[in-house]
């Protein structure tokens, strides 16, 4: 069959319409009342789409809103600051708790927020019991929001972090209920419980945050996991 010039240009313009479309969902520009996917339920641990539904918490202040209201996390509205020189911050929460453990900081993104929620309901705390026969208490972290540029990689030092719009987290240790700490820089290496439960919670971090860097990366992060949801993707 042989498409006419007008069928062709058509099939064009509606593949740059979906492509962009696409993008923007991508780059959480569309808001939830425009997307095609419905609001993020946090007690759900993998849901259709859950990358777009997060990405779009981050353009949309009522479906922010909607999801902070869970149990699961404890957390209220910031005021923006709009970007300058790639600093500021849109959509974002002030927190205190996290997938019902012990996480504080005055501002990350609500998108972050809520992918930090459902990593730590549904997948560290479940490996916690597992491997370590014990609960999360408290997360310990190293920072959120810092207006800077990408450290620890020569090639991409001239383009700002994740953490300039502090949509990105650096996670230090993590405080068990049995009175232990879990540190990255103490336990990631060998074949120990301790080591099995931080490789497995980093592998699981993949499906709530676009970036999840450890101790394999560089030597920079051999103290801490990064992750961000930028628009990058890279698990490592
Ligand atoms: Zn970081």
């Amino acid at each position: 069959m042989r498409l006419s010039r007008r069928s062709r240009t058509r099939l064009a313009l509606l593949a740059v319409l979906a492509a962009g479309f696409a993008s923007a969902l991508w780059l959480g520009l569309v808001p939830q009342r425009f997307s095609p996917f419905a609001p993020l339920n946090l007690d759900e641990p993998a849901s259709w789409f859950l990358d777009f539904r997060l990405a779009s918490l981050n353009a949309d202040a009522r479906h922010c809103a909607a999801v902070i209201a869970s149990p699961l996390i404890d957390a209220s509205p910031i005021t923006d600051q709009p970007i300058t020189k790639g600093c500021g911050w849109q959509n974002g929460v002030r927190m205190s708790a996290a997938g019902g453990v012990k996480l504080t900081t005055d501002k990350i993104t609500c998108g972050m927020a809520a992918a930090l929620s459902m990593w730590l309901a549904h997948e560290v705390r479940p490996a916690a019991a597992h491997y370590l026969k014990s609960d999360i208490k408290s997360v310990r972290h190293m920072g959120v929001y810092a207006c800077r540029n990408i450290l620890g990689s020569p090639s991409l030092k001239s383009f700002r972090s994740q953490h300039a719009t502090a949509n990105a987290i650096d996670i230090e240790s993590f405080a068990l209920a049995d009175g232990r700490t879990i540190s990255v820089l103490k336990n990631w290496k060998g074949s120990g419980n301790e080591a099995q439960f931080l490789r497995a919670i980093h592998e699981r971090a993949c499906r709530y945050f676009r970036v999840a860097l450890g101790p394999d990366y560089n030597a920079a992060h051999a103290n801490h996991f990064h992750f961000d949801r930028g628009a990058f993707k890279r698990c490592r």
